[in-house]
Protein backbone atom coordinates (compact mmCIF):
# COMPACT_ATOMS: atom_id res chain seq x y z
CA UNK A 1 0.00 0.00 0.00
CA UNK A 2 1.67 3.61 -1.00
CA UNK A 3 0.53 6.98 1.04
CA UNK A 4 1.59 9.95 -0.20
CA UNK A 5 2.36 12.25 2.96
CA UNK A 6 2.10 15.38 2.60
CA UNK A 7 4.41 17.93 5.28
CA UNK A 8 6.14 13.98 5.51
CA UNK A 9 9.16 16.20 6.41
CA UNK A 10 7.72 17.96 9.45
CA UNK A 11 7.11 17.32 12.85
CA UNK A 12 4.40 15.15 13.13
CA UNK A 13 4.67 14.10 9.27
CA UNK A 14 8.13 12.44 10.23
CA UNK A 15 6.82 10.42 13.16
CA UNK A 16 3.94 9.28 10.76
CA UNK A 17 6.11 8.01 8.34
CA UNK A 18 8.10 6.00 10.64
CA UNK A 19 5.02 4.51 11.97
CA UNK A 20 3.72 3.52 8.51
CA UNK A 21 7.29 2.25 7.51
CA UNK A 22 6.90 0.41 11.01
CA UNK A 23 3.09 -1.14 10.00
CA UNK A 24 4.19 -1.99 6.73
CA UNK A 25 2.91 0.42 4.67
CA UNK A 26 5.33 2.32 1.41
CA UNK A 27 5.09 6.15 2.54
CA UNK A 28 6.06 8.39 -0.08
CA UNK A 29 6.91 12.35 1.41
CA UNK A 30 5.58 14.97 -0.69
CA UNK A 31 7.17 18.34 0.79
CA UNK A 32 8.52 21.78 -0.52
CA UNK A 33 10.84 21.94 2.60
CA UNK A 34 10.08 25.07 3.68
CA UNK A 35 9.46 24.41 7.19
CA UNK A 36 10.51 20.58 7.13
CA UNK A 37 13.80 18.81 7.13
CA UNK A 38 15.25 16.27 4.61
CA UNK A 39 16.98 14.27 7.21
CA UNK A 40 13.48 13.97 9.51
CA UNK A 41 12.57 11.79 6.09
CA UNK A 42 14.51 8.31 6.13
CA UNK A 43 16.69 7.23 3.78
CA UNK A 44 14.76 4.62 2.54
CA UNK A 45 11.95 6.68 2.10
CA UNK A 46 10.79 8.64 -0.90
CA UNK A 47 11.56 12.55 -0.60
CA UNK A 48 9.59 14.33 -4.07
CA UNK A 49 10.42 17.95 -3.25
CA UNK A 50 6.97 19.40 -4.75
CA UNK A 51 4.26 22.24 -3.59
CA UNK A 52 0.49 21.22 -2.81
CA UNK A 53 -0.23 24.34 -5.10
CA UNK A 54 0.86 22.17 -7.81
CA UNK A 55 -2.12 20.28 -9.14
CA UNK A 56 -0.95 18.79 -12.31
CA UNK A 57 2.45 17.54 -10.31
CA UNK A 58 0.18 15.99 -7.65
CA UNK A 59 -1.62 13.94 -10.40
CA UNK A 60 0.92 13.17 -11.67
CA UNK A 61 2.88 11.76 -9.16
CA UNK A 62 -0.24 9.76 -7.76
CA UNK A 63 -0.47 7.83 -10.96
CA UNK A 64 3.44 7.14 -11.18
CA UNK A 65 3.56 5.99 -8.05
CA UNK A 66 0.48 4.11 -7.58
CA UNK A 67 -1.22 5.86 -4.27
CA UNK A 68 -3.76 4.24 -2.41
CA UNK A 69 -4.12 7.12 0.40
CA UNK A 70 -3.22 10.24 1.02
CA UNK A 71 -1.99 11.75 4.39
CA UNK A 72 -2.05 15.62 4.70
CA UNK A 73 -0.05 16.98 7.07
CA UNK A 74 1.26 20.19 4.86
CA UNK A 75 0.22 23.48 6.22
CA UNK A 76 1.05 26.48 7.87
CA UNK A 77 0.71 26.30 11.71
CA UNK A 78 1.34 29.15 14.23
CA UNK A 79 -1.63 30.50 15.44
CA UNK A 80 0.46 34.07 15.72
CA UNK A 81 1.47 33.74 12.75
CA UNK A 82 -1.82 33.18 11.17
CA UNK A 83 -3.23 36.38 12.91
CA UNK A 84 -0.60 38.56 11.23
CA UNK A 85 -0.28 36.91 7.69
CA UNK A 86 -3.99 35.38 7.37
CA UNK A 87 -3.86 35.66 3.44
CA UNK A 88 -0.65 32.78 4.09
CA UNK A 89 -3.19 30.59 5.84
CA UNK A 90 -5.98 30.47 3.48
CA UNK A 91 -3.49 30.11 0.69
CA UNK A 92 -1.70 27.41 1.88
CA UNK A 93 -3.91 24.99 4.23
CA UNK A 94 -7.12 25.90 2.56
CA UNK A 95 -6.50 26.42 -1.11
CA UNK A 96 -3.41 24.04 -1.06
CA UNK A 97 -6.15 21.50 0.44
CA UNK A 98 -8.43 22.41 -2.41
CA UNK A 99 -5.63 21.64 -4.81
CA UNK A 100 -4.72 18.79 -2.96
CA UNK A 101 -8.10 16.95 -3.16
CA UNK A 102 -8.84 17.72 -6.85
CA UNK A 103 -5.65 16.06 -7.58
CA UNK A 104 -6.77 13.12 -6.06
CA UNK A 105 -10.32 13.56 -7.59
CA UNK A 106 -8.29 13.17 -11.01
CA UNK A 107 -5.91 10.63 -9.99
CA UNK A 108 -9.08 8.51 -8.78
CA UNK A 109 -7.17 8.69 -4.84
CA UNK A 110 -10.54 8.48 -2.91
CA UNK A 111 -8.70 7.78 1.44
CA UNK A 112 -7.40 11.07 3.15
CA UNK A 113 -6.54 11.10 6.58
CA UNK A 114 -6.44 14.97 7.85
CA UNK A 115 -4.35 16.76 10.04
CA UNK A 116 -6.78 19.11 11.91
CA UNK A 117 -6.91 20.81 15.44
CA UNK A 118 -8.02 21.32 18.65
CA UNK A 119 -8.15 24.94 17.65
CA UNK A 120 -11.64 24.24 16.39
CA UNK A 121 -13.35 24.90 19.19
CA UNK A 122 -11.82 27.98 20.18
CA UNK A 123 -12.91 28.58 23.77
CA UNK A 124 -15.22 25.57 24.90
CA UNK A 125 -17.02 26.49 27.83
CA UNK A 126 -16.81 22.68 29.58
CA UNK A 127 -14.28 19.99 29.18
CA UNK A 128 -13.36 16.82 28.50
CA UNK A 129 -13.92 18.24 24.58
CA UNK A 130 -15.74 16.19 22.91
CA UNK A 131 -16.00 16.30 19.00
CA UNK A 132 -19.62 16.67 19.23
CA UNK A 133 -18.90 19.95 20.75
CA UNK A 134 -19.51 23.08 18.86
CA UNK A 135 -16.87 24.49 16.81
CA UNK A 136 -15.79 28.36 16.83
CA UNK A 137 -12.41 28.88 16.39
CA UNK A 138 -10.55 32.06 17.79
CA UNK A 139 -7.62 32.40 15.47
CA UNK A 140 -7.05 32.05 11.55
CA UNK A 141 -5.04 28.81 11.88
CA UNK A 142 -8.38 27.36 13.56
CA UNK A 143 -10.44 28.78 11.21
CA UNK A 144 -8.58 27.44 8.07
CA UNK A 145 -8.36 24.06 9.38
CA UNK A 146 -11.96 23.91 9.91
CA UNK A 147 -12.49 25.61 6.56
CA UNK A 148 -10.47 22.12 5.26
CA UNK A 149 -12.83 20.02 7.60
CA UNK A 150 -16.00 21.14 5.45
CA UNK A 151 -14.51 20.77 1.94
CA UNK A 152 -14.06 17.61 2.88
CA UNK A 153 -17.56 16.67 3.91
CA UNK A 154 -18.97 18.28 0.77
CA UNK A 155 -16.37 16.30 -1.29
CA UNK A 156 -17.57 12.90 0.09
CA UNK A 157 -20.90 14.21 -0.50
CA UNK A 158 -20.11 14.99 -3.73
CA UNK A 159 -17.32 12.59 -5.29
CA UNK A 160 -17.28 9.38 -2.53
CA UNK A 161 -14.14 11.14 -0.81
CA UNK A 162 -13.78 9.26 2.67
CA UNK A 163 -11.75 11.05 5.55
CA UNK A 164 -10.76 10.93 8.52
CA UNK A 165 -10.00 14.31 10.12
CA UNK A 166 -7.55 14.13 13.59
CA UNK A 167 -7.85 17.26 15.95
CA UNK A 168 -5.19 17.30 17.67
CA UNK A 169 -4.40 18.46 21.26
CA UNK A 170 -0.98 19.38 21.68
CA UNK A 171 1.47 17.51 20.33
CA UNK A 172 5.04 16.57 22.24
CA UNK A 173 8.16 14.32 22.98
CA UNK A 174 10.04 12.27 20.17
CA UNK A 175 10.25 9.34 18.60
CA UNK A 176 11.99 6.45 20.60
CA UNK A 177 13.85 5.59 17.55
CA UNK A 178 16.46 8.65 18.36
CA UNK A 179 16.42 9.83 14.96
CA UNK A 180 13.80 12.34 14.57
CA UNK A 181 12.32 15.34 16.53
CA UNK A 182 10.65 18.95 17.08
CA UNK A 183 12.78 21.23 15.42
CA UNK A 184 10.51 24.62 14.31
CA UNK A 185 12.27 27.63 13.32
CA UNK A 186 11.46 29.94 14.97
CA UNK A 187 10.61 27.33 17.96
CA UNK A 188 6.91 29.04 19.38
CA UNK A 189 5.84 26.06 21.50
CA UNK A 190 6.09 25.49 25.13
CA UNK A 191 8.15 21.97 25.69
CA UNK A 192 10.54 22.78 23.17
CA UNK A 193 11.25 26.14 24.46
CA UNK A 194 11.59 24.87 27.99
CA UNK A 195 14.08 22.46 27.12
CA UNK A 196 15.90 24.41 25.05
CA UNK A 197 16.58 26.67 28.14
CA UNK A 198 17.61 24.07 30.50
CA UNK A 199 20.00 23.79 27.43
CA UNK A 200 21.24 26.55 28.28
CA UNK A 201 20.49 27.45 24.30
CA UNK A 202 17.74 30.38 26.13
CA UNK A 203 18.06 32.48 28.40
CA UNK A 204 14.45 32.06 30.15
CA UNK A 205 11.32 30.92 29.62
CA UNK A 206 8.37 33.25 29.88
CA UNK A 207 5.00 32.22 30.79
CA UNK A 208 2.25 34.23 28.88
CA UNK A 209 -0.40 35.08 31.60
CA UNK A 210 -0.55 34.36 34.94
CA UNK A 211 -4.35 35.84 35.33
CA UNK A 212 -6.60 32.76 33.53
CA UNK A 213 -9.45 31.24 35.72
CA UNK A 214 -7.23 28.26 36.35
CA UNK A 215 -5.51 26.67 39.78
CA UNK A 216 -2.47 28.39 39.32
CA UNK A 217 -3.37 31.06 36.73
CA UNK A 218 -1.73 30.11 33.60
CA UNK A 219 -2.62 28.13 30.46
CA UNK A 220 -3.41 24.21 30.69
CA UNK A 221 -3.29 22.22 27.73
CA UNK A 222 -3.49 18.23 27.22
CA UNK A 223 0.03 17.16 25.78
CA UNK A 224 -0.10 14.30 23.51
CA UNK A 225 3.10 11.96 22.70
CA UNK A 226 3.92 12.53 18.97
CA UNK A 227 4.38 8.57 18.58
CA UNK A 228 0.62 7.64 20.20
CA UNK A 229 -0.20 10.32 17.47
CA UNK A 230 1.35 8.56 15.11
CA UNK A 231 -0.44 5.45 15.99
CA UNK A 232 -3.68 6.73 15.59
CA UNK A 233 -2.91 7.71 12.01
CA UNK A 234 -2.56 4.18 10.71
CA UNK A 235 -5.08 3.02 12.68
CA UNK A 236 -7.38 5.59 10.59
CA UNK A 237 -5.85 4.65 7.33
CA UNK A 238 -6.47 1.39 7.83
CA UNK A 239 -10.10 2.17 8.61
CA UNK A 240 -10.68 3.89 5.42
CA UNK A 241 -9.00 1.38 3.84
CA UNK A 242 -11.38 -1.56 5.22
CA UNK A 243 -14.26 0.46 4.27
CA UNK A 244 -14.91 2.67 6.93
CA UNK A 245 -16.89 6.01 6.48
CA UNK A 246 -15.61 9.39 6.99
CA UNK A 247 -14.75 10.51 10.94
CA UNK A 248 -13.79 13.00 12.97
CA UNK A 249 -11.53 11.78 16.04
CA UNK A 250 -9.68 14.22 19.00
CA UNK A 251 -6.34 12.87 19.74
CA UNK A 252 -5.28 14.14 22.98
CA UNK A 253 -4.17 12.18 26.54
CA UNK A 254 -7.50 13.30 28.09
CA UNK A 255 -5.25 15.21 30.90
CA UNK A 256 -4.02 18.94 31.87
CA UNK A 257 -1.17 19.99 32.68
CA UNK A 258 -1.03 23.50 33.54
CA UNK A 259 2.20 25.98 31.59
CA UNK A 260 3.63 26.22 35.68
CA UNK A 261 3.28 22.29 35.65
CA UNK A 262 5.06 21.16 32.85
CA UNK A 263 7.80 24.22 33.84
CA UNK A 264 8.31 22.21 37.26
CA UNK A 265 8.21 18.71 35.46
CA UNK A 266 10.42 19.65 32.73
CA UNK A 267 13.30 20.57 36.22
CA UNK A 268 12.70 17.78 37.46
CA UNK A 269 12.98 15.69 34.55
CA UNK A 270 16.39 17.55 32.97
CA UNK A 271 17.59 18.17 36.65
CA UNK A 272 18.50 21.80 35.89
CA UNK A 273 17.44 24.78 36.92
CA UNK A 274 16.21 27.87 35.10
CA UNK A 275 15.22 31.57 34.96
CA UNK A 276 11.39 31.72 34.16
CA UNK A 277 9.74 35.06 33.78
CA UNK A 278 5.52 36.10 33.76
CA UNK A 279 4.56 37.91 30.95
CA UNK A 280 1.01 39.12 29.34
CA UNK A 281 -0.89 36.97 28.21
CA UNK A 282 -0.29 35.83 24.24
CA UNK A 283 -3.37 36.82 22.16
CA UNK A 284 -5.53 34.17 21.26
CA UNK A 285 -5.12 31.55 23.75
CA UNK A 286 -8.07 29.68 25.12
CA UNK A 287 -7.81 29.16 29.23
CA UNK A 288 -8.34 25.26 29.18
CA UNK A 289 -8.02 22.68 26.46
CA UNK A 290 -8.38 19.21 27.37
CA UNK A 291 -9.58 16.51 24.86
CA UNK A 292 -12.11 13.52 25.24
CA UNK A 293 -10.31 11.21 23.07
CA UNK A 294 -13.47 8.37 24.29
CA UNK A 295 -14.51 8.13 20.18
CA UNK A 296 -11.73 6.91 18.58
CA UNK A 297 -10.72 4.66 21.74
CA UNK A 298 -14.24 2.98 21.57
CA UNK A 299 -14.62 3.03 17.65
CA UNK A 300 -10.82 2.55 16.58
CA UNK A 301 -9.35 0.88 20.25
CA UNK A 302 -6.66 3.70 19.95
CA UNK A 303 -4.93 4.23 23.53
CA UNK A 304 -2.23 6.38 24.26
CA UNK A 305 0.63 4.57 25.81
CA UNK A 306 3.35 7.30 26.06
CA UNK A 307 1.94 10.38 27.32
CA UNK A 308 2.27 9.99 30.72
CA UNK A 309 3.72 13.61 31.30
CA UNK A 310 6.97 12.71 32.44
CA UNK A 311 7.56 10.51 29.37
CA UNK A 312 6.51 12.89 27.02
CA UNK A 313 9.15 15.21 28.32
CA UNK A 314 12.16 12.86 29.11
CA UNK A 315 11.47 11.64 24.84
CA UNK A 316 12.04 15.65 23.91
CA UNK A 317 14.60 15.92 26.24
CA UNK A 318 16.56 12.86 24.76
CA UNK A 319 16.08 14.71 21.46
CA UNK A 320 17.50 18.06 22.18
CA UNK A 321 20.03 16.88 24.21
CA UNK A 322 21.40 14.72 21.17
CA UNK A 323 20.17 17.16 18.83
CA UNK A 324 20.95 21.02 20.38
CA UNK A 325 21.07 22.74 16.93
CA UNK A 326 17.81 20.18 15.72
CA UNK A 327 18.45 19.36 11.89
CA UNK A 328 22.03 19.80 10.57
CA UNK A 329 21.12 21.51 7.40
N1 LIG B 1 3.43 29.21 26.40
C1 LIG B 1 4.15 29.96 27.32
N2 LIG B 1 5.41 30.33 26.99
C2 LIG B 1 6.00 30.01 25.80
C3 LIG B 1 5.26 29.23 24.87
C4 LIG B 1 3.98 28.85 25.21
O1 LIG B 1 3.65 30.29 28.41
O2 LIG B 1 7.15 30.41 25.56
C5 LIG B 1 2.07 28.76 26.76
C6 LIG B 1 1.02 29.20 25.76
O3 LIG B 1 0.52 30.47 26.09
C7 LIG B 1 -0.01 28.09 25.93
C8 LIG B 1 0.81 26.85 26.29
O4 LIG B 1 2.07 27.35 26.74
O5 LIG B 1 -0.87 28.38 27.02
C9 LIG B 1 1.04 25.92 25.11
O6 LIG B 1 1.48 26.69 24.03
P1 LIG B 1 2.08 26.06 22.70
O7 LIG B 1 2.51 27.19 21.80
O8 LIG B 1 3.10 25.03 23.04
O9 LIG B 1 0.84 25.28 22.06
P2 LIG B 1 -0.64 25.79 21.66
O10 LIG B 1 -1.50 25.48 22.86
O11 LIG B 1 -0.58 27.25 21.32
O12 LIG B 1 -0.98 24.94 20.49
Amino acid sequence: MNVLVTGGAGYIGSHVVEELKNSGFVPIVYDNLSTGHADAVPEDVLLINGDIHDLDFLEHIMGEYEIDAVMHFAASSLVGESMENPGRYYYNNVAGTLSLLDAMRKAGVDTIVFSSTAAVYGEPEKWPIEEEFAVCPTNVYGRTKLMIETMLADYDMAYDLRYVALRYFNAAGASASGKIGEDHRPETHLIPIVLKTALKSRNSVSIFGTDYQTPDGTCIRDYIHVADLAVAHVLALKHLLNGGSSKIYNLGSEKGFSVREIIETAKKVTKVDFAVSEEKRRPGDPAVLIASSKKIAEELGWKPTHSEIEEVIASAWQWHKEHPQGYEE
